[in-house]
């Protein structure tokens, strides 16, 4: 969207948009994942195409999206070494670009996970996104937005768990009581509520903020990791407040548990959001 030719935004984002194609992105690498300043996948230009070496893992998407869009190192020999990186379109069917499952994971199942293997793909040249060795900026440009968006994610996590636990409260009874009648239980519900609406504050003004056209990585940081971190707690507390049942499947609380975790890990670990805070609020020293 914000780097590609206007022949890409067709060929690429139209069916994206229409529903008729996924896109996968595809940055981490085995060997780097919180840092991604070096890349081992590589794009080496021959005559008018790249040929692409290496291996992505993690990547959504990965097996049943039409193309990915992948960083590679198109000059090794820069200094620092982010500044020879590229994000280029490889699409599915590619002679040399396969993709796997990586397996079961704990949580969001109902998202397609893989690893992407390039050996010696071709793609034209002209599927290079924007300028060459401009591809980690372009990637910390995505995260500014897809960040709100994992925020946002979270958010809805913290209130489904919450809102299940609050009805469930009003229903089960121990002791003679509603369970929402035990002062604990109300201060529970209390402070779940307090947590996801501060969340809410910060993910909304993010939104916001980023609407406006201002990009501010503190600010996105913050409403990631705050609101990854309430959908943590909310969820536990949920399963808590369900007591045996919420630690079953029917009861849906432990799937907002194991979805929770997610949103500390990708686009960027908690203490990678925290590592963002400090460098705005220092720079450099
Ligand atoms: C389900 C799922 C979907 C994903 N989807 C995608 C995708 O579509 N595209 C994509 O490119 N990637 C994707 N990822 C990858 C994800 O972004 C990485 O897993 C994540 O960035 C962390 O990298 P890593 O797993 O290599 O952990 P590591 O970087 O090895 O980190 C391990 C631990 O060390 C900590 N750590 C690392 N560096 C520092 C530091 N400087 N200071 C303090 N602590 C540090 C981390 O916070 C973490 O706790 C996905 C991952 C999962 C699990």
């Amino acid at each position: 969207m914000r780097s590609g030719s206007e022949e890409q935004k067709q060929k690429y984002l139209s069916p994206v948009t229409k529903g008729e194609a996924l896109s996968s992105g595809g940055f981490t690498e085995p060997d780097h994942g919180s840092d991604i300043t070096l890349m081992d996948t590589t794009a080496v230009k021959e005559g008018d195409e790249y040929v692409i070496n290496g291996v992505k893992t993690f990547i959504t998407n990965g097996t049943i999206g039409s193309f990915a869009i992948v960083l590679c190192q198109t000059d090794p020999e820069a200094k620092p070494t982010y500044r020879g990186q590229s994000t280029i379109i490889v699409e599915t069917g590619t002679p040399g670009y396969t993709t796997a499952d990586v397996g079961e994971k704990m949580g969001i199942k109902m998202t397609s996970t893989a690893e992407l293997s390039f050996n010696n793909a071709r793609v034209p040249s002209s599927n290079l996104v924007g300028e060459e060795n401009k591809g980690f900026y372009q990637v910390l440009e995505f995260f500014d937005e897809s960040r709100v968006e994992i925020a946002a994610q979270a958010l809805g996590i913290a209130q489904g768990a919450f809102d299940r636990a609050l009805a469930y409260t009003k229903e089960r009874s121990q002791f003679g009581k509603k369970l929402a009648q035990f002062q604990v239980t109300q201060h529970k519900l209390a402070d779940m509520v307090a947590q996801i609406e501060t969340a809410r504050l910060i993910v909304y003004k993010s939104a916001w903020n980023f609407d406006q056209g201002n990009i501010d990585p503190k600010l996105t940081s913050i409403a990631k990791m705050y609101a990854g971190r309430v959908a943590v707690e909310v969820a536990d507390e949920a399963i808590q407040l369900f007591g045996g049942y919420g630690y079953m499947l029917e009861y849906e609380v432990e799937r907002f548990y194991r979805d929770a975790k997610i949103m500390e890990i990708y686009e960027g670990t908690r203490e990678i959001q925290k590592n963002t805070i400090a460098s705005a609020l220092l720079g450099k020293l």
